[in-house]
């Protein structure tokens, strides 16, 4: 069922988005080499608690994971591109970190996604991170009242398709509110002027997320983490938005 929310209640969503864009900059600002995964989950945590918001993570058991998750944040390294459960893992020069974080504020969730790399950068994972973020701009930037979802898709896919990254349909965007997954599906890809018209009201997260050399994964051994099929490195990027008269607004700005 697609949820249209009132502009007081796209208000009362603010606080959400503002708290998952700190959380995100918080963890920009603390990962770096020699880091580990499990110290970022712990921030995030921690700063869940002291907010007295609620992690959409932990307890978060759908169909496509093995067990319920069990951590705060979704940490995708290199070859990992979505779901990355927390490991173990000290992060090294050069590695490609996504980070993923939802939680519910007031009952209200925002979830976002930001990727980047820790010390020295090959410039072809940087061009991919920027290609994910020009992506998500162009979505957002179509994501207006008349036109249809497939103009979202067809902005998104058209850039992955200029930087040469093929793209997965399987996982994409989805509705927002007071659960993290909602409809409509917001595929990274689709046709222009097709599909379900955009009003005011419709709050979604939209998420571009490629790879290097392919469009196809795997499931990790530990039952989350979203691998490359090829080894190759993926990145990606996310904001929690609502359409509005006035345009979109993007609720995770940071
Ligand atoms: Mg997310």
């Amino acid at each position: 069922m697609i949820e249209l929310f009132n502009a007081r209640e796209v208000d009362e969503m603010r606080p959400a988005g503002r708290f998952v864009a700190s959380v995100l900059t918080a963890l920009r600002e603390a990962a770096g080499v020699g880091v580990n995964l499990l110290e970022l989950d712990a921030l995030a945590a921690r700063m869940i608690a002291d907010r007295g918001a609620t992690s959409c993570y932990i307890d978060y058991h759908p169909s496509f994971g093995a067990m319920p998750f069990g951590f705060s944040l979704c940490t995708s390294v290199n070859d990992a591109v979505l779901h990355g459960l927390p490991h173990d893992y000290a992060l090294l020069d050069g590695d490609l970190l996504s980070v993923d974080f939802a939680c519910s504020v007031d009952g209200w969730v925002a979830d976002s996604a930001v990727s980047l790399v820790v010390g020295a950068a090959d410039p072809a994972d940087l061009a991919l991170i920027t290609t994910t973020e020009l992506a998500l701009e162009a979505g957002i930037a179509a994501a207006v009242v008349g036109n249809k979802l497939g103009d979202i898709g067809a902005a998104i896919g058209d850039v992955a398709r200029a930087a040469g990254l093929p793209i997965n349909l399987q996982f994409g965007g989805h509705g927002v509110g007071r659960t993290m997954h909602g409809d409509p599906h917001v595929p990274n890809d689709g046709r222009a002027g097709r599909g379900l018209p955009l009003r005011a009201g419709l709050v979604i997260a939209i998420e571009p997320w490629f790879m290097h050399g392919t469009d196809a994964i795997w499931t990790d051994p530990d039952g989350w983490t979203l691998r490359s099929a090829d080894g190759s490195r993926g990145a990606h990027s996310e904001h929690t938005i609502a359409i509005t008269e006035n345009g979109p607004l993007v609720l995770t700005a940071r």
